[in-house]
């Protein structure tokens, strides 16, 4: 019988075998206003959900802290644990208010959720200004509260879009004594389209801050009239993120920087753009238990066609896997480019092209999307409802898929779209032009269609390109469906950006 070997190791294989490399902790707080699966109107709700998870892998002790809302499913709520209670003083009310802490954890990453039933009651995250105001300066400040009393004091507070653009005026002002003080702060912009802007009287009156933030142009001061809650967030963060390298030079400018380019440039030394990654677990063809058929980069030409045919029958369009049949998943708001798409849509369907729309918003855009689904029965689909099951199937089920926003600080849609083999077709702007490489005939390189100024010609235009390609020289097509699901679009890359940034914060 042959003798096991055992390999003993000499004194110089020891001295020369690499010390694994363990990465110094760091502790994180992220603090924002949505976050999939408790609550999540966009591509914040799955920032907040997927970067974190990415981060506890890479040795960063993370928590999310996040309002509790009233709308958070029961199945989440019932999970939740009770960490503790306390009372706050709010601004200038007069009031001691009752700040709950509930707490829930999943793969690594801890929830911490503000509870008063009063400030977050309702059927969704967000209202209007008027009841919002009240509600993201009470959850800005007792997310900091929350910390001193949790005695969780992280090296960094991560805070997400103007709910929580008050936490680095806090931690620089009215905390600045208390223990978490010392952290250093980063604000990351989402949509720079929504600032929390109000009179100043009312954003005095709720925060309590020094009178000095709001004379100042260059802190909280908008105008004589209004404060302006973004701007002070801003001013007071140590670093700035936005979520594409392209939108951070965008919004220095005046048509993209929503009447903040000015204060962007001045602050731009400490500006600079990650783009966004998607969640692999959650966004896997071959694994997604929602599609008609499973797919990978070896099967995905006939698994797309059987997901085509399967998503036809579910809306009730003629179903012909010859067809192109080109997707549309988006919140139906004037950002993203849907009146190009309106104007358009009868110079697109023609026989062997179909049109799926999912998505919900302004009753304009719902009304006329609702119109083309009679007018052209069997071509066109508007599903105007809000559905991620049906979301991933269409991923899986059309051709190409349309992003033609007017701004896109990142977008998620396309970078879902090229991992289902899906080909986007979108303007070049925001992160749009960062993750989309158009599609070069000659050199065969490439992962979409793209076209620049906002016009519905050459939105037109693209969609002709893709066309074109797809019924005339289909296996150039395939070979960029498989391109595009080879992308690496996961987090890890974004991740360790943002991990980076952490260090360079705290280099000690
Ligand atoms: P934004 O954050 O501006 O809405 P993004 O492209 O960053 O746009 O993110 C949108 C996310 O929401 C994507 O994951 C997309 O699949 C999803 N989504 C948008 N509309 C719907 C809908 N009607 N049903 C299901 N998912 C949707």
């Amino acid at each position: 019988m042959a003798r096991k070997k055992t390999k003993v190791e000499t004194a110089a294989e020891k001295e020369t075998k690499p010390v694994e490399y363990m990465e110094p902790r760091r502790s994180v707080a992220f603090i924002g206003s949505e976050c999939h699966p408790f609550v999540k109107t966009g591509g914040l709700g799955d920032v907040m959900y997927a970067l974190p998870k990415e981060l506890a892998k890479m040795n960063c002790d993370v928590r999310v802290i996040l309002p509790r809302y009233e709308c958070i499913p029961w199945e989440y709520q019932e999970k939740m644990v009770y960490r503790g209670e306390f009372y706050m003083d709010l601004g200038n009310t007069g009031r001691n208010i009752y700040v709950g802490i509930m707490e829930y954890e999943e793969d690594g990453v801890v929830y911490d959720f503000i509870d008063n039933k009063e400030f977050f009651s309702g059927p969704k995250p967000y209202f209007n200004l008027i009841d919002d105001i009240p509600k993201f300066c009470l959850f800005s400040k007792a997310a900091l509260a929350a910390l001193n009393f949790l005695n969780w004091i992280p090296n960094i507070v991560h805070c997400h879009d103007w709910q929580a653009a008050l936490v680095p005026v806090y931690l620089r002002t009215l905390f600045s004594d208390t223990p978490v003080g010392g952290a250093r702060s980063i604000l990351t912009i989402h949509n720079l389209r929504f600032q929390g802007i109000y009179d100043i009287k009312t954003i005095r009156y709720w925060t309590g801050l020094p009178d000095g933030v709001f004379d100042n142009p260059r802190l909280l001061g908008q105008d004589w009239l209004d404060a302006n809650i973004m701007k002070g967030g801003l001013a007071f963060a140590d670093r700035i993120t936005t979520v594409s390298p392209n939108y951070a030079g965008e919004i220095q400018t005046p048509e993209y920087g929503e009447t903040l380019d000015e204060h962007l440039r001045y602050h731009n030394c400490k500006l600079r753009g990650i783009v966004n990654g998607i969640d692999c677990d959650v966004w896997n063809p071959d694994t997604d238990p929602v599609l008609a058929a499973n797919y990978n980069q070896k099967n995905a030409v006939k698994g797309k066609k059987k997901n085509k045919l399967a998503l036809q029958k579910e809306l009730g369009l003629e179903e012909d896997q010859n067809k192109y049949v080109i997707g549309l998943i988006s919140r139906l708001t004037n950002q993203k480019g849907l009146d190009l798409v309106n104007a358009i849509v009868p110079q697109v369907l023609d026989e062997f092209t179909q049109i799926v729309v999912l998505g919900t918003g302004d009753r304009n855009y719902e009304d006329s999307f609702r119109y083309y689904e009679n007018r052209f029965r069997g071509q066109f689909s508007a599903c105007i409802q809000y559905d991620e099951a049906r979301a991933h199937r269409i991923y899986a089920g059309v051709d190409s898929l349309l992003v033609p926003s007017r701004f896109e600080p990142c977008g998620l849609t396309q970078l879902n779209a090229m991992h289902y083999g899906t080909v986007p077709i979108v303007r070049e702007t925001g992160g749009l032009k960062d993750t989309v490489e158009p599609y070069n005939q000659y050199t065969g390189s490439g992962n979409g269609f793209t076209f620049d100024r906002y016009e519905s010609g050459l939105l037109l235009d693209a969609i002709n390109r893709s066309k074109t390609l797809y019924f005339t020289e289909r296996e150039y097509w395939d070979e960029m469906l498989i391109r595009d699901m080879n992308k690496d679009v996961s987090w890890g890359n974004s991740a360790r950006q943002y991990r980076d940034l952490y260090m360079e914060l705290t280099p000690w």
